[in-house]
């Protein structure tokens, strides 16, 4: 009994000590992606999530170019924001990841913590394996058919470890809010948190809105990126067909070490 309970406590050590180290190594990693001397490298890889011909044959098609919004978009934003640096994400596709692990269905701790232990060792795997340069950001990119049939599940940057995974919608007419998406979650793992009430989706007033102080308040004509919606009402939001109508507000500005 006496022996068991040691081990126990030595296993509980030990996992404390990995976390404590990955910890430590986030933090610095995070430190290093938001100084904003050099681009940021971002890798998107496009997966699958489905079997079905159409889901892989538009996976399979995407490429740079498919992606070049989201590089204009932060170019754009930081550039209105007064940052130096013109280019300040530079994003590769890379077609050499397959399905992740998947999460936890429950959100026991245990479970959470040791799902994100063997995520962050995949991920780690995947840029070790594919011939591109290892990036500053991975964005796991997975799509879902868009019969419209499934709710996709929610999409995940983890903001210590400087990697995301977003659902997305295999169809080109979802290639704007697909983009949003990327945009959205790449924020995350650099720091900026969501500004939208989690129980209505609704922006949150002031930091979720494109402009506060435009008169009349509503409808808005910009969103706030990590609002995710723009607010055409205090009770109403609509979900952008693009970055064109999005906007990296102060608060994330700050967030990610634009403004000080
Ligand atoms: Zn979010």
């Amino acid at each position: 009994m006496a022996r068991r309970t040691f081990l126990g406590t030595l296993r509980l050590a030990i996992l404390l000590a990995v976390l404590a180290f990955v910890a430590l190594g986030a933090w610095l990693d995070r430190r290093r992606s938001t100084d904003w001397d050099a681009p940021l490298r971002v890798t998107v890889y496009p997966i699958a999530a489905a079997d079905d011909a159409a889901t892989r044959g538009h996976v399979a098609a995407l490429a740079q170019q498919d992606f070049a919004d989201v590089e204009a978009f932060f170019a754009e934003e930081a550039d209105r924001h007064g940052l130096a640096l013109r280019e300040p994400v530079r994003v590769r596709v890379s077609h050499a990841a397959a399905l992740p692990p998947q999460p936890p269905g429950d959100t026991g701790m245990l479970g959470v913590v040791t799902w994100s232990l063997r995520f962050r060792y995949w991920a780690w795997r995947v840029a070790m394996d594919d011939p591109l340069p290892t990036p500053d950001v991975q964005v796991f990119a997975l799509y879902h058919p868009a019969d419209g049939g499934t709710a996709v599940p929610d999409s995940l940057g983890l903001s210590k470890g400087l990697m995301a995974i977003t659902h997305l919608y295999a169809d080109p007419a979802a290639a704007g809010s697909n983009q949003v998406v990327v945009a959205h979650e790449l924020l995350h793992t650099l720091g900026a948190t969501d500004k939208y009430q989690r129980a209505s989706g609704q922006p949150l007033v002031p930091e979720g809105l494109g402009d506060p102080d435009q008169v009349p308040r509503y409808p808005q004509r910009y969103g706030e990126i990590m609002a995710g919606r723009i607010a055409l009402g205090a009770q109403e939001a609509t979900i952008p067909d693009g970055l064109g109508r999005m906007l990296v507000g102060p608060v994330t500005a700050r967030q990610i070490g634009w403004l000080q």
